[in-house]
């Protein structure tokens, strides 16, 4: 099949709802090999399920990708499901509690450096050779407005997400003479389940567009990062946020 992705293959992390499925279908529907992970084995398989309508090749991985062994596994999996990598999504990540500093203890933070930022490290250390052995490729990290304006009652949040946006702009100072670009997405106010458990209100009020984002619009973005159209942009953050931060 053709598609703006026809010939990449593509590893997704936390594909089983949310933003990360509808980056899975958006790059089934452009013709991408995938290897679908989350740590929710019932939910990805029927995001797989569904993705298989538009391309034959869609694998899946249960990780959780904070786990280092877990990282090296879901990777082999990448070269023997898919032959190689050009295409990494992380998106897998937990959100914040709501709490402020004082009422935080150091197991929460803990748990969210090691799934929103480590995960990250992991993944990125584990994709860059197999790219650079293909003479191409594209990282995509999921950061968040939080992590470039912070908020309220997130700092170990806000801490993880502007961790995401240093280690991206580093590793495209790294990597782009391997021709791997490397950029953030940092969304605002998206409508998933993560949003919905946090409240969304207080974000929502802050909005421009007369609308709250869906995974679609980020999903969008994503084609377009992980494309040849997008090779000559890398080390960016890329906001969309319905005008919240201008
Ligand atoms: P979501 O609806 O909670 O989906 C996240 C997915 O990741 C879930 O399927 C979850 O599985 C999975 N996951 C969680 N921990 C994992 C782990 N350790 N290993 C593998 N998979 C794991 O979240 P979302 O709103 O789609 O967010 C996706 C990304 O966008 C996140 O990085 C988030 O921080 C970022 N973001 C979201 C918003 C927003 O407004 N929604 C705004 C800015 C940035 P379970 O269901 O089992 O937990």
């Amino acid at each position: 099949m053709t598609g703006r992705l026809s010939g990449k293959q593509a590893l997704i992390t936390g594909a089983g709802r949310g933003i990360g499925a509808a980056i899975a279908l958006r790059f089934a529907s452009e013709g991408a090999a995938l290897l679908l992970n989350d740590i929710d084995a019932a939910a990805v398989a029927a995001i797989a399920e569904e993705c298989r309508k538009d391309s034959a090749a869609v694998h899946v991985c249960v990780a959780d990708v904070s786990d280092p062994s877990a990282v090296e596994r879901l990777f082999d999996e990448a070269v023997a499901a898919l032959g190689g990598l050009t295409v990494l999504v992380n998106n897998a990540g937990i959100g914040g509690v709501g709490k402020t500093i004082l009422d935080s203890d150091l197991d929460e933070w803990n748990r969210m450096i090691a799934v929103d930022l480590t995960s990250v490290f992991l993944a990125c250390r584990a994709a860059v050779p197999l790219m650079r052995d293909t003479g191409r490729g594209s990282i995509i990290n999921l950061s968040s407005v939080t992590g470039v304006t912070g908020t309220a009652g997130s700092v170990p949040y806000a801490s993880a997400k502007a961790g995401v946006i240093g280690l991206s702009k580093a590793l495209a100072k790294e990597t782009a003479h391997w021709r791997i670009n490397v950029n953030a997405i940092a969304p605002g106010l998206i409508d998933t389940e993560m949003s919905r458990v946090r409240g969304q209100s207080s974000s929502a009020a802050d909005l421009l567009w007369p609308r709250i984002g869906t995974p679609d619009d980020i999903a969008h973005l994503a084609v377009y990062l992980a494309s040849d159209e997008a090779e000559f942009v890398t080390g960016q953050v890329i906001s969309p946020n319905g005008g919240a931060v201008i």
